[in-house]
């Protein structure tokens, strides 16, 4: 082989790797398309509102999507609004929060989506402990729906806010909840975002086992 064709095959592979984060910005059938024409095989979509809200998905519209992904050879992956807290403790909103993660995960499967990926939560500095907990609590909880239902739930970094922020996310390290691991064994599985906070399909990583 010559060096400049190994060199576009990996360019290739590299390339077949890259996905793309839709959130709200196309209806989900646009957004397959989309990667179908150029070439993307990994694509992220929120769920939320407007022509993908989770209600528009009847059982043939949620075929049709998973058709789709077939033909186009393109993985579909789902992503829930890092704005809604994971830690939330207030009655009712956190019950609520618990609704919305369940409905991302019972809808994976009727799409063919392949993970979900949630996020920790949020704090405002003196609560952090029992934030912390509560989200834990819950995305073992979620875990749990996703083991029943067959969706694999990944879970995302956030980014770092500066020390005088009243706000500040959780787990946007990995050190930050080191419990994380084995709360989310054996399915979960870390995610890392870019330094910008840009979410990676490459940067998917395995959680250590044990
Ligand atoms: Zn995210």
């Amino acid at each position: 082989m010559l060096a400049g064709e190994d060199e576009r095959s990996n360019l290739m592979s590299l390339r077949d790797r890259i996905g793309i984060d839709v959130g709200r910005r196309l209806r989900l059938e646009e957004a397959l398309e989309w990667a179908d024409e150029h070439e993307v095989r990994w694509i992220d979509i929120q769920l939320d509102a407007g022509a993908n809200a989770l209600s528009s998905f009847d059982d043939a519209r949620a075929a049709g999507v998973r058709r789709a992904c077939e033909r186009y050879g393109v993985h579909l992956g789902l992503h829930t609004a890092s704005a809604v807290n994971v830690a939330e403790v207030a009655p009712y909103v956190g019950d609520a929060v618990e609704r919305y993660l369940e409905a991302y995960v019972e809808i994976a499967p009727r799409l063919g989506a392949e993970w979900i990926v949630m996020h920790a939560g949020f704090h405002f500095t003196s609560d952090k402990e029992r934030r912390m907990a509560a989200g834990l609590d819950r995305l073992k909880r979620i875990v749990g729906h996703a083991e029943r239902h067959g969706a694999l739930v990944l879970l995302e970094n956030l980014n770092k806010e500066p020390d005088e922020a009243e706000i500040h996310y959780l787990a946007h390290t990995v050190e930050d909840w080191p419990r994380v691991d084995h709360i989310l064994q054996p399915r979960g599985r870390h995610r890392y975002a870019g330094p910008t906070g840009a979410p990676t399909t490459a940067g998917l990583a395995d959680a250590p086992s044990g």
